[in-house]
């Protein structure tokens, strides 16, 4: 396989080989909202060779703010309006869409190397977790609110990794988060940043990140497995 120049920049940071196993690999996107619509967009820049799109929704004018590659799709289907902006960016890559993601999808999960969570509700985080660590799948999580991110790669392949669960107490009701434009591209894009890291072999955040981007503020945190947690700890 031949690689065209379209990654001739990145290339220079990670090399051929790495180029190479990009191009070979795929995500999951769940969620092509705010947080999706920069990760779909730059892992499709970056040549991930297979993506996966999940969402059910349709696109509206109050998502354009933030959900950019959607411009000019109102009325249609998030998932599928994502497609067309992927294959008209890089015909490398191959789309597939889905609807919903729900626990019935670890069909849909079994078939990419890493999930990318992009949802905006705590029952759908808590679902995606289940289900991504039950299969031993990484999970690359963020969430937004306001001016606030937080950030943080599960990857369920080691046997010592916390869970969502660890971290956030079951609570099933869906939140509409308001949240101001760009932050929603930030968290995004490192959500992005972190797959691409993690399919290339590079080391990954095992902290959660919290970013308080009202006033440039970052935090590490370190998180440890839960003893009593109901998805992962062990009997
Ligand atoms: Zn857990």
């Amino acid at each position: 396989m031949r690689i065209n120049t379209r990654y001739l920049r990145q290339i220079e940071v990670i090399g051929k080989e790495n180029q190479f196993k990009l191009l070979n690999s795929s995500a999951l996107v769940i969620g092509a909202g705010g947080l999706g619509s920069a990760a779909i967009a730059y892992l499709a820049g970056a040549g991930v060779g297979r993506i996966g799109i999940a969402d059910g929704d349709v696109v509206e004018v109050h998502n354009l703010d933030r959900q950019f590659i959607h411009a000019g799709k109102t009325g249609m289907n998030k998932a599928e309006s994502a497609r067309m902006f992927v294959e008209s960016l890089n015909p490398d890559v191959e789309v597939r869409t889905y609807a919903n993601f729900s626990k019935e999808s670890a069909y849909m999960v079994k078939k990419y190397d890493v999930v990318v969570s992009c949802v905006d509700s705590l029952e759908a985080r808590h679902e995606i977790n289940e289900v991504c660590f039950k299969l031993k799948k990484p999970l690359v999580h963020a969430a937004i609110s306001g001016f606030d991110g937080e950030l943080m790669v599960f990857d369920f392949r080691s046997k010592d990794t916390p869970c969502y669960s660890c971290i956030y107490p079951r609570a099933c009701r869906a939140k509409f988060n308001p949240v101001v434009a760009p932050v929603a591209g930030i968290a995004g894009s490192m959500q992005a940043l972190e797959t691409i890291k993690l399919l290339c072999g590079y080391g990954v955040t095992r902290d959660l990140l919290r970013m308080d981007f009202r006033h440039m503020e970052f935090f590490r945190i370190s998180v440890s497995k839960r003893k009593d947690c109901p998805v992962c700890s062990t009997p």
